[in-house]
């Protein structure tokens, strides 16, 4: 496994993510159990590097991967929130030190920042991280974002040490540019010592049919440290990794078809298309409906927004 000095952070992190998005309640669903094992494998075979999110409902699987694992030392977990104020970063700050069970975590990051303007709204929760840093609970801060404006933004914050950007080949899911627009302030982020852990590089499964060719696509940019891959078999962990290490004779991934489903007690009352990053909802006759297929990255956020548990990846 190739691994990377991510930024200046000081962290030495594989160039393959294991993204725990997948394997949680809002796609796959795997038990706390279940997605442990799945873990285990990928930090077995040398991944160090564990992507999560408060609002994924994955620390409990992370943590049985760690418990006992002999190099946990070593392993970085990133996770984010969407606090915005003190209190509330304090508590996600507790949250996660609880549920990983880890006395410090390495990467801290603010959920979807799209600019200038939602960093500053959330400047009280980013003080509580840059206070946490110095009192060593956490290692290093950063923002995840869909958004060009959101990558531009950050580099512009001298404290913010990690940038996680959505990019892929096509340049499906990125928001306010185009794939080269978001590439170049990518390069702008990693020349200023931003470690950058690249996001969706499958698109949320609409580039499996090209998997190769869109990690390739990822694995040849130099600005770009480490590459966050949801897995949720053992069998996908093996063959990213194989992947990773140079192997070019492995058969892609099986393909499982992805869909999003609208429950028939949908009230329609939109929280879900607010909370879209990407345009691809709309309520309409009273029901939320995807309006734009090419868009939606199975990231499960309408899901995790939905008051009547109505809309899910399935
Ligand atoms: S948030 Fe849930 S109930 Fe509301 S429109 Fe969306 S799917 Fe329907
Ligand atoms: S429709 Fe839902 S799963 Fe698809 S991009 Fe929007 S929030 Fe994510």
């Amino acid at each position: 496994m190739e691994y990377r000095e991510l930024g200046q952070t000081g962290l030495q992190v594989s160039r393959l993510c294991f993204g725990a998005l997948t394997m949680g309640p809002l796609q796959r669903g795997l038990s706390p159990l279940e997605g442990s094992k799945v873990l285990r494998r990928a930090l077995d075979l040398g991944v160090n590097f564990v992507d999560t999110a408060e609002l994924y409902q994955t620390y409990e699987h992370i943590r049985l991967a760690l418990q006992g694992f002999e190099g946990r030392q070593t392993v970085v977990v990133a996770t984010k929130s969407y606090a915005f104020t003190r209190e509330g970063m304090y508590e996600s700050i507790e949250r996660a030190l609880q549920g990983l069970g880890l006395e410090s975590i390495p990467i801290f990051m603010l959920h979807e920042q799209e600019s200038s303007h939602t960093l500053r709204g959330h400047w009280p929760a980013l003080e509580v991280l840059w206070e946490a840093k110095k009192s060593g609970i956490i290692q290093a801060c950063g923002i995840s974002t869909h958004h060009v404006q959101g990558v531009l933004a950050a580099s512009a914050i001298p404290e913010i040490d990690v940038i996680s950007p959505l990019i892929n080949s096509t340049g499906i899911g990125i928001q306010g540019g185009s794939r080269e627009q978001m590439l170049q302030a990518i390069a702008h982020a990693s020349a200023l010592g931003k470690g950058i852990l690249a996001m969706k590089p499958l698109g949320g499964g609409h580039l499996l049919a090209t998997w190769s060719a869109a990690l390739d696509y990822l694995l040849a940019k130099a600005d770009i440290h480490s590459i966050a891959v949801g897995m949720k078999t053992i069998e996908e962990v093996e063959h990213n990794i194989a992947y990773f290490q140079g192997r070019r004779d492995v058969p892609k991934p099986p393909v499982t078809t992805r869909l999003l489903h609208v429950d028939e007690w949908c009230i329609g009352c939109g929280a879900c298309v607010e909370a879209c990053p990407n345009g691809a909802l709309q309520v309409l006759e009273g029901r939320a409906r995807v309006v734009s297929r090419e868009q939606c990255v199975f990231c499960g956020y309408c899901g995790a927004s939905c008051p009547e548990f109505a809309i899910k990846v399935i």
